[in-house]
């Protein structure tokens, strides 16, 4: 399980083979149409030995670098096809598609019989309505949201349990939920305990190395971060304290608006893929990193994720994407969470959960998520408070376009529930599924 180097193919002959494959199995039909992820197809095996692992922090475990995030699907022969060709970690929440995720993925390793040979992780999500609770009745509902992802994947443990979701020191530091996490660990309900943070990530890292408490650290990291160096440097500073660090929200959102080519009335529908090989690469890249969790949800998507585990080098259209500066613009749009629009909007809109919103919903199509978080939002803070005034863009300096997603989430909400046809429309439209 330890073995490092690279793979045999570049990344270009290993998706020919596989393509070459699936042609001779005759699962690619005349019309070049896909199939379902359903039906079983081989994908190309590579010796395992040419996968690339890394340690994670001080825990000891040992992970290829590239890991499956379950939270978009609900297709268990994605996650036994991911064992199958070397993926060795997998990571869930207890709020993921209400708690469905989870019963997916347990049931899958079950089947599969190889609980003692996979790293799991889930998430502790307290809502922002409960978290003004006193310690005591916070770790109660914490070591009981806990107990309920343990029998939803129906396991006696799990690897890593995050604390979901902090953005702040308090948060990170709540006296309630240290001695939740503390006690799982004591119980061996959990063997590493960790958070995980998509706001204000810097200084909540940097926290967490100062106390030393957390061995884990998922963090958002991706490609639209290039240029953050605060960022960089509290990850450094955290691997330095021996913290394991696992990036998500790798693939930049999934798809991105390409300003210069989509007419404004058709943004919603016509989004332009991201090159995910080489935004994966980007983030893995930093050996701070031992592993990403991208968001996949079918074989193909898999097969495309994964063989990044075997070779880090870009190729040449990867390169290309990278430098495009048309590519660096749109991308540069990416809402970051850094909260610096808070305080400029007069109604005290909750803008970087909007901006999560609308990511969940017209990036990765993930409507359920979208609705959950959508229902977190205070009254008073939500969408109906936005007056389309624009003027908390001027303090983005990502210059993301705050008042028209607002405007576009306004428009496939009904009041408060999203639209489901509007998944179909863009079903049909072609936009291709989720791959976050
Ligand atoms: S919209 Fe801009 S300023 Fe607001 S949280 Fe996102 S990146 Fe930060
Ligand atoms: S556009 Fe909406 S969120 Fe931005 S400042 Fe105006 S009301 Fe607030």
């Amino acid at each position: 399980m330890l073995a490092k180097g690279k793979g045999h193919f570049t990344r270009r002959e290993f998706l020919s083979k596989s393509l070459s494959s699936i042609t001779a199995a005759g699962l690619l039909s005349i019309s070049g149409k896909k199939p379902p992820s359903h039906i079983q197809r081989e994908l190309v095996q590579r010796p395992e030995k040419n996968i690339i692992y890394r340690t994670l922090g001080k825990t000891n475990i040992h992970l290829p670098i590239v890991s499956m995030g379950v939270m978009n699907t609900l297709d268990s022969a994605v996650v036994k096809k991911s064992y199958e060709i070397g993926v060795r970690h997998f990571d869930t929440a207890g709020e993921y598609m209400r708690g469905r995720n989870e019963e997916m993925l347990g049931n899958a390793l079950k089947e599969l019989n190889v609980r003692d040979k996979v790293i799991i992780s889930t998430k502790v999500f307290i809502s922002l309505f409960q978290r003004g609770m006193s310690p005591e009745e916070m770790k109660k509902i914490y070591l009981k949201k806990a107990e309920e992802s343990l029998k939803r994947l129906e396991m006696d443990y799990v690897d890593i349990l995050y604390s979901h979701n902090v953005y702040d020191i308090k948060w990170l530091n709540n006296p309630g939920i240290i001695e939740a996490l503390h006690l799982l660990k004591e119980q061996k309900k959990a063997r590493f305990i960790g958070f995980t943070t998509h706001q204000n990530m810097a200084e909540c890292i940097n926290e967490a190395a100062r106390t030393g408490f957390y061995d884990v650290i998922c963090t958002a990291f991706n490609y639209s971060m290039h240029d953050d160096e605060v960022l960089t440097d509290s990850l450094k500073n955290a691997a330095s304290k021996g913290i394991g660090l696992i990036g998500m929200k790798t693939q930049c959102g999934g798809r991105f608006l390409d300003l210069e080519n989509v007419p404004i009335e058709k943004q919603r529908y016509y989004r332009r893929n991201i090159l995910h090989t080489a935004v994966l690469k980007w983030v893995l890249k930093h050996d701070l990193i031992t592993t990403a969790i991208p968001g996949y949800t079918n074989y193909k998507q898999l097969e495309e994720d994964f063989s990044v585990a075997y070779d880090l080098d870009y190729i040449l259209e990867e390169k290309k994407f990278l430098q495009d500066k048309n590519v660096m613009l749109a991308l540069k749009a990416y809402c970051k969470q850094c909260s610096r629009c808070v305080p400029t909007c007069p109604y005290g809109v909750d803008i970087p959960t909007l901006m999560r919103i609308h990511m969940y919903a017209l990036c990765y199509s993930n409507l359920s998520l979208a609705q959950d978080t959508l229902n977190e939002i205070p009254n008073g803070k939500g969408l109906e408070r936005c007056i389309s005034c624009s003027q908390c863009e001027a303090s983005c300096a990502n210059r993301v376009d705050i008042a028209n997603r607002i405007d576009e989430l306004g428009k496939i909400t009904a009041g408060k529930k999203f639209d489901w046809e509007f998944i179909q429309i863009r079903k049909q439209r072609g936009v291709p599924l989720n791959h976050n």
